[in-house]
Parts: structure tokens; C-alpha cells; sequence
């Protein structure tokens, strides 16, 4: 008998993680990688929320707290929604997890029974599909196409609905495009939910304050009538530079938080006491930082979009939020290095940059979209500027 489960034949490792781990190995040996892999802000957490988490332990605030994550802390998360989208959740519709991955994963796992559906546009997050088949259910992916924005359209999400429809799982600002749906687009897809009421949405909103020329919009602040249907997750990973923390949330019904609970109760329990504290301040503190957090972010997005056009085979539209470049490289596949290996795949030209010009970018076949790569410009200025010159060194070196 095996020793791991079957049903971990289904998943596949994240990319992400792969090609940042590989990107690791080689700089750990000596090589001077860039790795523009990894989706986490380069910047410090901010004072003010480091000072909160050490506070937490030197006064002691170091023991199990409530599994739904500690009352002043789901407060500040209840406040946050009101005061950014006049959204009112009770205290017992707010959970808090270790990251909004974690969120995720429990919605999915406390809602899905075998075969149930869920609707991911693509290209998704990594891990969305995967989490579905983990949960036992059946992800549907719908292809969302660049001339259109990256952007689900609601004839392509109505053919999607079956009976067997659970969720359809939106991510704006998403990851990997950097799409984000205008509060007009949400009400077009609202509209053709009302024609489908047992279909709910998951809206994982974790990029959204990192917004440019565009204002965030959330569906349950769009589309009151269907906030009971709704489940919005976010977190301080992205917005407060707190990847290792670990605080993630999300509100919604409080049947379906109740089971999360459940869920976290049997397995985490709850994420730290001390990352719960310093979550307070990063919630509920000022956060007058941020605008230097997205003005860096633009500044380097606009140097990642400039610097790629003069890269031959590579194509891309200036993206309204997150901090990735989802660059198009139809233009590179069926080409040759100089060592005479053949372009197939994006996931070959991911290859080739990392192990040939020493540049870690994940394949979009890791997003369930190809050819493409995506960039994470959540680095500093000369190490992208580094980067993509040699990015358009590795483009024309193919022949
Ligand atoms: N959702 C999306 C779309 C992401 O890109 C990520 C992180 O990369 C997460 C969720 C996870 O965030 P957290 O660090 O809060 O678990």
C-alpha cells in the first residue's frame, strides 16, 4: 500500500515555488540570480506593526486565542469592511486564517462535496485549482482571453453554470495578469448571477489596495442584493509587506464561516497570537505608508512595461494592479538558443532565462494560461532594470 494518499496524484506542485526554489539552488551555488518569481512586496513590515508583534511577546500575548481568530482583531477586520466598502458583517461572519490561503482552502474544504463545481477564470492563482481538487470538488476553468482584458465575460460564465455550480471564484487585482474588474464589470457579472441563484462567489480581494488609475470594487459592495452570497477574503500579506505572518480573513455567510471554523479548529486551530496582535495595528493603525508602498509598485510596473517592449517576441498590456507583468510570448516559442534547443513551450522559455541569463519568471502554463510569463516586480528598481535587460539579451540571442 502507498504511504501518500491518492488523491495527491491530482495536485500539482506550485510553479511558483518551483521555479523560485530552482532560482534558490542556483544562487545558493554561486550564480547571480534575479528572481522575479516570487509574489511577495520587498519591503520591510512597517515599524509600527513589527512594534505590535514584539509588543505581543514581550507582554506575554502568547497563547491560543480563539479559533475564529481573537475578538479585537476580527473588530478592527469588521471596521475595515464598513469603512472601506460600507460592508456590515457580524463578528460571527468573520474568521481569520493562517493567510488567505489558508481562508481559501477552508471555504473550499467546508463547502464542496465530490464533483460540486467551481468556476476559475484563467489564468488563476496557482493554487485554485488544485485547492478545489484537495476539497473534492471539480474546478471548470474558463478561459479568459487577452484581447479582452484578461477579463471573464458573462456569456463565457453563464455556459460555465451547471447545476452543480458552487462558486465562481474571482481575483481582482489577480494574480497573474494584474486585471482588475471596474465596479462596472462586476455589475455585468452580477446580472448574470441573479439568472443563477445557488451559484455563490468567492472573491479573493488580496491585491486590493495595490490598484493604479483604476478604484478597487469588491461584488458584495457592487451587487448588494448578492452579498449573502458572497465570501470576500483578503489579508495583510500583500498591502502591509506581511507575507510571513501569516494573517489572512475572510467574511461572508455565517453558516459557511461556522464550518470554516470547524475546519481550522481540527487543524491549525488559528494562526500565531503574536502575528494576530501586529495584524491589528496593520488593519486598524494608520496606514499612511501605503501610498509610498503603490507608488513604488506603478513606478516599477511602468519600468517592467517600457523595458519589455524592446524585448523581441515578448508583448504586454500595462496592468491596473497587483505588481505582475503577464507578458504574451507567442513571439519566442518555435525559436532556437545559440545552444540550439528548440522554444516549445513557455515553460521551456522560463528555462532558458533562468538557467541561460540567470532570471527566475514563472511559465503562465502554471496559471493555466500559455504561452506567457509572468513577472513579479516586487523588487527593486536596479534589479529589474537588470532583469529585463537581460530578458531582451536572452530574446535576441534567439534565432
Ligand atoms: N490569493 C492570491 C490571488 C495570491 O496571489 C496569494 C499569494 O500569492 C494569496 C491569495 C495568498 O495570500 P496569503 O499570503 O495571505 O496566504
Amino acid at each position: 500500500m502507498a504511504l501518500v494518499a491518492r488523491r495527491l496524484e491530482l495536485v500539482r506542485p506550485s510553479q511558483t515555488k518551483t521555479m523560485t526554489a530552482r532560482a534558490a539552488e542556483l544562487k545558493a551555488a554561486g550564480a547571480d540570480i534575479i528572481a522575479l518569481s516570487q509574489g511577495e512586496p520587498d519591503f520591510d513590515t512597517p515599524l509600527a506593526i513589527q512594534e505590535a508583534g514584539i509588543s505581543a511577546i514581550r507582554s506575554g500575548k502568547t497563547r491560543y486565542t480563539a479559533v475564529a481568530g481573537m475578538m479585537p482583531l476580527r473588530e478592527a477586520i469588521q471596521e475595515k469592511f464598513r469603512r472601506d466598502h460600507g460592508l456590515e458583517f457580524g463578528l460571527d461572519q468573520i474568521t481569520v486564517g493562517c493567510g488567505a490561503k489558508q481562508v481559501v482552502f477552508n471555504a473550499l474544504f467546508a463547502s464542496l462535496d465530490p464533483g460540486d463545481e467551481v468556476i476559475v477564470p484563467t489564468p488563476c492563482w496557482v493554487s485554485y485549482p488544485d485547492m478545489v481538487v484537495l476539497a473534492g470538488g471539480k474546478p471548470v476553468l474558463v478561459p479568459c482571453i487577452e484581447s479582452h482584458g484578461f477579463k471573464l465575460r458573462p456569456d463565457d460564465l453563464a455556459a460555465a453554470i451547471t447545476p452543480r455550480t458552487k462558486w465562481l471564484l474571482l481575483n481582482s487585482p489577480n494574480n497573474p495578469t494584474g486585471t482588475v474588474y471596474s465596479a462596472a464589470d462586476l455589475a455585468v457579472l452580477a446580472a448574470m448571477l441573479r439568472l443563477h441563484p445557488h451559484v455563490h462567489v468567492l472573491c479573493d480581494d488580496i491585491y486590493e489596495k495595490l490598484v493604479y488609475d483604476i478604484n478597487f470594487a469588491t461584488m458584495a459592495e457592487v451587487a448588494p442584493d448578492l452579498a449573502g452570497r458572497c465570501l470576500v477574503v483578503n489579508g495583510v500579506s500583500k498591502t502591509n509587506a506581511m507575507t510571513g505572518w501569516r494573517v489572512g480573513y475572510g467574511a461572508g455567510p455565517g453558516a459557511l464561516i461556522k464550518a470554516m471554523n470547524t475546519i481550522q479548529g481540527q487543524t491549525s486551530s488559528h494562526t500565531s497570537s503574536i502575528s494576530q496582535y501586529a495584524a491589528i495595528e496593520a488593519i486598524g493603525g494608520d496606514q499612511a505608508y501605503l501610498a509610498g508602498f503603490v507608488s513604488d509598485f506603478r513606478k516599477r510596473r511602468d519600468l517592467v512595461v517600457a523595458a519589455l517592449s524592446l524585448a523581441q517576441g515578448l508583448t504586454c498590456e500595462t496592468p491596473q494592479g497587483a505588481f505582475y507583468v503577464f507578458a504574451n510570448c507567442t513571439g519566442v516559442i518555435g525559436k532556437r538558443t545559440t545552444d540550439g534547443a528548440l522554444i516549445e513551450t513557455d515553460t521551456d522559455f522560463a528555462m532558458y532565462l533562468l538557467s541561460a541569463f540567470a532570471v527566475a519568471v514563472v511559465p503562465g502554463s502554471g496559471f493555466m494560461a500559455s504561452p506567457y510569463i509572468r513577472i513579479s516586480y516586487a523588487a527593486n528598481a536596479t534589479d529589474l532594470k537588470r532583469a529585463c535587460d537581460r530578458i531582451i539579451a536572452a530574446c535576441a540571442a534567439l534565432r
